[in-house]
């Protein structure tokens, strides 16, 4: 089994989801006792969204790039940053590090091309929805990602960020993610991406209005098929909606 390098914290709420999925799904590979070779470094996530609110995406840059480099050190054979956020700055990442980042827009894309989706909607924060990097690698697979109009968009944006991230999981706003989710199918959207690595606290992606891809999940998926590859016959066919 290869050592599997997170880069968490971002928010520590969606980070205790991947320790307990990578977990559970070397439980589900090997059987009896077996768990995940996890090394994790969990930032303070107020240094990152204060960096994220001022524009300082170099900076960010630097510092995760740190970060996988000291995990690769300490011996990861992969890193993951655990938030779709902060893959506007995997480029860097990757470069700092000889092995491989694996990337959540990426496995997200292989699963809705997989699934045959085209034209996904993105739930997600103000800084992936529209910054255009999430977008950019969606195209690389013939993907068309479409996002909430506002005011829905700022709403999606507050409700990771002030209620998902701050461990409050409310009925009301789920049942606004719902609306949103339905009011997007109208517009020819053919499946959800839960964008956002605390969405899945929320929302169940079995239970949507469209068929729902959890980008925690299939990027834990990921991470478990690369770590544990050499264990055991890879599982290409797990389902995601
Ligand atoms: N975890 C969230 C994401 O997947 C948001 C936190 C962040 O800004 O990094 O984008």
């Amino acid at each position: 089994m290869k050592t599997i390098g997170l880069i968490g914290g971002m928010s520590f709420e969606s980070t205790a989801v991947y320790y307990q999925t990578l977990n559970q799904l070397a439980r589900e590979r090997f059987g009896g006792l077996a768990s995940a070779e996890i090394l994790m470094h969990s930032v303070n996530f107020a240094d990152i969204v204060a960096l994220q609110k001022a524009g300082r995406w170099k900076d960010a840059a630097a510092r995760l790039a740190a970060i996988a480099r000291n995990l690769e050190a300490a011996g990861a054979d992969c890193v993951l940053i655990c938030t779709n956020t902060m893959h506007k700055v995997a480029a860097e990442v990757q470069a700092a590090i000889s092995v491989p980042l694996i990337n959540i827009i990426d496995a997200t894309a292989a699963a809705l091309k997989a699934a045959g989706k085209s034209r996904p909607l993105l739930l997600a924060t103000r800084y992936t929805m529209e910054d255009g990097f999430y977008h950019r690698g969606m195209e690389r697979e013939s993907i068309e990602v479409m996002v909430p109009q506002e005011p829905a968009r700022t709403r999606v944006h507050d409700v990771i960020f002030s209620e998902l991230c701050a461990g409050k999981v409310l009925d009301s706003s789920r049942l606004e993610l719902l609306s949103i989710i339905e009011a997007m199918k109208t517009q020819g959207a053919d499946s959800v991406i839960l964008g956002c690595t605390e969405i899945c606290l929320t929302l169940d992606p079995a239970k949507l209005p469209l068929p729902g891809f959890d980008s925690t999940a299939i990027h834990c998926d990921a991470a478990a098929r690369f770590a544990f590859a050499d264990d055991m016959a890879l599982e290409t066919n797990r389902k995601y909606a």
